[in-house]
């Protein structure tokens, strides 16, 4: 799956809402979340970014890894 990591955070650009094929980008408080389940790995979103903050989840920079489990908690959590 694709991960949205901490550059989002209170950016929120949407340009990946609008490049996803399958509508998997959400929107939450402050920051955007792919839902691991939905994401097909396109990589569409990754290039469209302003703000590089979408990575393939093998691609994470190790700072953001905890975002790998942030955007899945977003769709555990009622
Ligand atoms: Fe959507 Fe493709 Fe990005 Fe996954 S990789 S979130 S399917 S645009």
């Amino acid at each position: 799956t694709y991960v949205i990591a901490q550059p989002c955070v209170d950016v929120m650009d949407r340009a990946c809402v609008e490049e996803c094929p399958v509508d998997c980008i959400y929107e939450g408080g402050r920051s955007l979340y792919i839902h691991p389940d939905e994401c097909v790995d396109c990589g569409a979103c990754e290039p469209v970014c302003p703000v590089d903050a979408i990575f393939y989840e093998d691609d994470l920079p190790d700072e953001w890894l905890p975002y790998l489990t942030d955007n899945a908690d977003f769709f555990t959590e009622t």
